[in-house]
């Protein structure tokens, strides 16, 4: 491999590209910008359009593109080359200061949930000054918000910019209120596990339901699965080995901190994770890997399948969101310091996270849900719908001892020092890992453990940022007027604990119990995301995210319309796909079979021979048939009728109750069959040959 320091960045025109190829004055122009969010004077962005173009020609770029998040999930780019016509039958490479800040796609043709009336059909997408612009595939690449002629958000950086500016105005103020003057910004960080499925090209060119929605929606289970554990960790094959090496440098070029790999529970299932990074520089990145790790994939004629459950029956793919917040000096204010005076600040920061976590379940479960989602959420492989907290056993005995004003007792083996300060004193958390917790505390940040791995990371830090910023806001009213400053944070952490400690579970979050208790808690367990999506408009959800100013009540309204549809229309693209799986394919290949078998009893009668096996064969391959045809029948009947509720909430309420049931149905009988016709009449891949055949 070629010299990794040299490789890392190397499409990227960042810092010190900047610095070598900018003039001081544009240099410190562009920084300024960045530090304070100031405008970018025109003049300058003149100068660092025309640096950056001569920096991406001589890497070889030709065109150049505003790449954006709209609300697909997924980025858009529309590319412009540089040339320009130089009157004389020539061309001239140019790019302009007004091309790079700013740029007019039609925003018509994506998703807006009512904001844009079709004769206001411009958008603006504007450069995010603070994500590095880069090279792919030939194309010059600017990060750039997106958002309507009236101003009002069509992505998803232009809120999370929003969520992240809120958080640091909160949290700077609350600092200062604290006596903390120095910090002058808090951003928060995030490193984002990324787990996938990898199969054979070939083999996924045979499934249509792997081509239309991304998972297999049929398919009976292998002899193996996961059983065994036998793939977590294990050894990496040849050229999945191969295919990471190819994707890490892919990523290193384009200056993502792709850090570790391996191998994950299911067969064919594998996570990347990154080096933390500032959260919309990592939302930027995670998008970015995804669509890399696709395109690597293809050139080792693979597929890499990002959906969140691919194969029913083995585990399915999630995201972990590690998450934290930290200061302009460097302090990571979830880390759990030494001294007194720290730990203050940390459980004042903890006890936020708690407050808000618990008064905003609802919104982070909605930020976790989707139909593809829904069917790992509660599902013994993924946290439940239920959102808790894992705070481990050492800090869960400093909240008990701050609950019940009793002294602190070490559960750990650490000594403590609780001198005579009001706030227990204590090292970081010594006990193990909760991996079915939903939200977990791993030392210096929070795992949010339901995404889902297809998600774009910034609906979840959206919501994190928010409620958190909310939160900080509300502590900083209660302080910013007390003058004995300690005793009145420390009757806030132990108020705030007291209310909140219910959302604390350390527990197993996969257990019956748990869902029991936590009823009883009044814990909220929304199941599905139409259960969920309601929550989106309430006066609550409307209140927190307009006070924060991360959306505005019609941006929240057009949200909640655009997942609705998303849905629906997620399930519908599923039920015709198995519609005509099982209608055009499956069934007529299970009755030729049974024909066969019925020639062989007419063939065999006549020569007067008993067939009492293939009687009963063709007979119960019959029966399912019918069961088969009976349930694609009703499948149709049932979509006709989904086509006809206008009302979007009843309509998503439509598909998961009657469509997503029938097509559960359908599967069950196909599935039957597929274990009960000769392995030569199947007309799909097996689940055995798409798990297993990449080596
Ligand atoms: P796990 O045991 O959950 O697999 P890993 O160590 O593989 O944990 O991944 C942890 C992730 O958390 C990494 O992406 C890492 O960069 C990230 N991380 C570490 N510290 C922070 C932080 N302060 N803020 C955000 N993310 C962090
Ligand atoms: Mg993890």
């Amino acid at each position: 491999m070629k010299n990794i320091p040299n490789m890392f960045g190397s499409m990227v025109f960042n810092d010190n590209v900047m610095k070598t190829r900018l003039p001081k004055s544009a240099y410190k122009a562009i920084i300024h910008t960045v530090n304070e969010g100031s405008e970018l004077e025109i003049g300058v962005a003149n100068i660092v359009a025309n640096a950056m173009k001569d920096w991406a020609i001589e890497l070889g770029a030709t065109h150049f593109t505003h790449w954006f998040q709209p609300m697909t999930g997924i980025t858009a780019e529309k590319h412009d080359s540089f040339i320009s016509a130089d009157g004389q039958g020539k061309v001239i490479m140019e790019f302009s200061g007004k091309e790079l800040v700013k740029g007019e796609p039609d925003a018509s043709s994506f998703p807006s949930g009512g904001l844009r009336a079709t004769f206001e059909a411009r958008g603006y997408t504007v450069w995010d000054v603070s994500s590095y612009a880069f090279i792919k595939d030939d194309t010059l690449c600017i990060p750039t918000a997106f958002y309507s002629y009236s101003g009002e958000a069509l992505d998803k950086k232009t809120p999370l910019l929003r969520s992240m500016e809120a958080l640091n105005k909160e949290a700077t103020n609350l600092l200062h209120i604290l006596g903390n003057t120095e910090v002058t910004r808090v951003d928060t960080t995030v490193g984002p596990e990324q787990e996938y499925f990898l199969i054979d090209k070939d083999l996924w060119l045979k499934r249509p339901d792997l081509i239309y929605t991304g998972r297999t929606l049929f398919g009976a289970r292998p002899a193996k699965g996961q059983e065994l554990d036998d793939h977590y960790f294990g050894t990496l094959k040849p050229r999945v080995s191969a295919f990471m090496k190819d994707l890490d440098s892919e990523l290193w070029k384009l200056g993502i901190l792709a850090k570790t790999k391996h191998n994950e529970v299911a067969p064919a299932q594998h996570e990347l994770a990154p080096i933390f990074s500032t959260t919309n520089i990592a939302t930027d990145h995670n998008q970015l890997t995804m669509e890399v790790a696709k395109k690597v994939a293809a050139k080792h004629n693979l597929v890499c399948l990002l959906h969140e459950k691919p194969f029913s029956g083995v585990n399915g793919s999630g995201k972990h969101n590690n998450w934290s917040i930290s200061t302009s000096t460097g302090v990571n204010l979830l880390e759990p310091g030494k001294t007194p005076s720290s730990n203050t600040q940390f459980l004042l920061f903890l006890s936020a996270v708690v407050k808000a976590v618990d008064e905003h379940q609802d919104l982070l479960r909605l930020s976790a849900a989707s139909a593809a989602n829904d069917h790992r959420l509660g599902a013994n492989e993924a946290p439940p719908a239920i959102i808790s907290m894992f705070i481990g056993d050492d800090l869960g005995a400093i909240v008990e001892s701050i609950v019940n004003g009793t002294p602190y007792k070490d559960v750990g083996k650490l000594t403590m020092d609780t001198g005579s300060h009001l706030l227990p004193n204590f090292k970081k958390d010594t006990t193990d890992r909760n991996r079915t917790s939903p939200f977990a505390f791993t030392g210096n940040k929070f795992e949010f453990r339901m995404l889902g791995s297809s998600f774009s990371i910034s609906g979840p830090n959206i919501v994190l940022n928010t409620v958190v910023a909310n939160t900080l806001a509300e502590f900083s009213s209660v302080l910013k007027d007390e003058t004995d400053i300690e005793a009145a944070v420390g009757k806030l952490i132990k108020d705030t604990l007291i209310k909140h400690s219910r959302i604390i579970f350390n527990g197993n979050n996969y257990s019956e119990e748990w869902v029991i208790e936590a009823e009883k808690r009044g814990l909220s367990n929304l199941k599905s995301t139409v259960d969920v999506l309601p929550c989106f408009i309430s006066e609550k959800s409307i209140d927190v995210f307009t006070k924060m100013g991360v959306f505005t009540e019609s941006e929240v309204h057009a949200r909640y319309e655009i997942l609705l549809e998303e849905y629906s229309k997620c399930i519908n693209i599923e039920a015709l796909t198995a519609f005509d799986m099982a209608k055009r394919t499956i069934l007529p290949s299970c009755l030729s079979y049974q024909g066969e078998i019925v020639s062989l009893i007419n063939a065999k009668t006549q020569a007067g021979l008993k067939c009492t096996t293939e009687i009963e064969i063709a007979n119960y391959v019959g029966e399912l048939c019918d069961l088969l045809y009976e349930d694609i029948n009703t499948l149709e009947t049932v979509l006709t009728e989904a086509h006809t509720i206008e009302d979007s909430l009843a309509n998503a309420r439509f598909y998961h109750d009657s469509v997503f049931a029938c097509m559960n149905n359908l599967r069950a009988v196909a599935d039957t069959l597929e274990c009960n016709v000769g392995s030569s009449y199947w007309p799909y891949p097996t689940y055995g040959e798409l798990l297993y055949s990449v080596n």
